[in-house]
């Protein structure tokens, strides 16, 4: 038992045990590599618009410091604990090490329902959150950035506070910033590109023709409508789409453009058409060429693997595949080809990396320059990926995770243990 005990952080244990295995990696390594660093929680108490006043808790986690910085989004959703927050900041470490970034991974959130809070009041506790946590974050200590729930508006608030108490503006202590106010192009929907980029990839090497394919996206948030969005134009039908208030279904192909019109002004996809609602739960065993759950952890079980009808499954989300889920994916690998979270959405920590590098040296660059840097750090993560799990017998998701590992076990060992 530790204080993070809980089912995302046991599968986040179970999926470093497994690699730790592969690697042969000592047992008394294997604590040193796993638990996180840094874990801080704070109370974040705030004025309701009634008068009254109400605390929120919030976390922040940081997993290792051994490379650089840490770097990580903030979560504000009702199912956040310390527990959840600790593995996202597992999974980020092993991630940036997989794309080449100088950070180890780090993870914050607070326990909140949106549905519950105004504007003004969202407002109130972001400031307070990250006010409660300057003393722990930095430009070269802990960067934050956007997740479920969090966005531009949001970073601006945490970039401003934070500046506030410096007494000057310090745009590089986050990412994922509107670009009036220091962000990068390119890093609203660096995630969901780089989701379709590594998807309509793989499916050109499976030799499956774009134009006409179908794909599937659960969750329409910041990645899963810009995965979306570039896989119709890339010429696939979305035929199905889902989100926190329903589902839709159209093999015709659903209008994302439109639908992502209609989700940015009313918030959800809900009201969007007739087209056929039906329940959310299908969604991911519908037959598709490329599925993308975007949502959330844990949504593909064993059961849901047993069933996918897919052929390749291209994890927007972190953590969306649990081990037991795995274990049927690498009996099914001919038939489903998996990008695994740690690389499929990694797009967005890359952008941030740009964005955080561009603040530092206040020299910005063009969306083509950001685009084009973004797809050749995933090609490149991609290529040693299946270079590995060809050379190993093991599945994509093994394979990019012993790179991750092996590369922060390396900077730990060469490092020494201080003092
Ligand atoms: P978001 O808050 O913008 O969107 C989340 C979406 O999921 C919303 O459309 C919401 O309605 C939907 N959703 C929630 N519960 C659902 C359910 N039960 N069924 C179907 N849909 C549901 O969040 P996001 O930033 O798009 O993040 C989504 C996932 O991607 C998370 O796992 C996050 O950690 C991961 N991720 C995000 C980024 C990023 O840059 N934003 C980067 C890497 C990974």
């Amino acid at each position: 038992m530790t204080v993070y005990s809980g089912p995302v952080f046991e599968m986040a244990t179970n999926q470093f045990n497994v690699i730790a295995n592969h690697l042969e990696i000592p047992v008394d390594e294997r604590d040193r590599l796993l638990l996180p660093k840094r874990a801080i929680t704070v109370s974040c108490p705030i004025h309701r618009d009634d008068g009254t006043v109400a605390v929120f808790e919030g976390y922040r986690v940081q997993h290792h410091l051994t490379l650089g910085p840490t770097k990580g989004g903030t979560r504000f959703s009702p199912s956040v604990d310390i527990g959840e927050v600790a593995a996202l900041a597992i999974w980020m470490s092993w991630k940036c090490a997989l794309a080449g970034l100088p950070y180890g991974g780090a993870k914050g959130g607070v326990n909140v329902d949106l549905a519950t809070l105004s504007g003004r009041e969202l407002e109130s506790l972001s400031r307070r959150y990250m006010q409660e946590m300057i003393p722990f974050v930095g430009p070269h200590t802990d960067v934050m950035a956007p997740d479920m729930g969090t966005n531009e508006q949001v970073m601006a608030w945490f970039m401003d506070t934070y500046s506030m108490y410096q007494g000057r503006t310090v745009t590089e202590i986050v990412t994922g910033k509107p670009v009036a106010s220091g962000g990068t192009l390119g890093r609203r929907e660096a995630t969901g590109r780089g989701v379709a980029h590594l998807a309509s990839r793989v499916m050109k090497e499976l030799a499956i023709n774009l134009t006409g394919a179908t794909a599937v996206v659960q969750g329409f948030g910041n990645v899963g409508s810009y995965a979306a969005l570039d896989l119709h134009h890339f010429g696939l039908k979305v035929i199905a789409v889902s989100d926190h208030t329903g589902a839709l279904h159209d093999e015709r192909g659903l209008d994302i453009p439109a639908l992502m019109h209609h989700a940015t002004k009313h918030g959800s996809i809900a009201g969007f058409s007739n087209q056929r609602h039906f329940d959310p739960a299908e969604v991911l065993t519908l037959r598709c060429d490329v599925l993308v759950p975007a949502a959330m952890e844990r949504v593909i079980d064993g059961k849901i693997a047993q069933k996918l009808r897919c052929r390749v499954l291209a994890e927007g989300a972190n953590g969306p595949t649990t081990p037991d889920a795995d274990l049927v994916l690498e009996k099914r690998q001919n038939e489903i080809f998996v990008i695994p979270d740690i690389l499929c959405n990694s797009g967005g920590v890359v952008v941030s990396y740009f964005e955080w590098v561009q603040d530092l040296q206040q020299l910005f660059w063009e969306e083509e320059e950001v685009m084009r840097r973004e797809y050749q750090i995933l090609d490149r993560a991609f290529d040693r990926m299946v270079a590995r799990a060809r050379a190993d017998n093991v599945s994509h998701r093994t394979a990019a995770m012993a790179i991750g590992v092996e590369k922060v076990r390396a900077a730990k060992n060469t490092r020494g243990l201080f003092p």
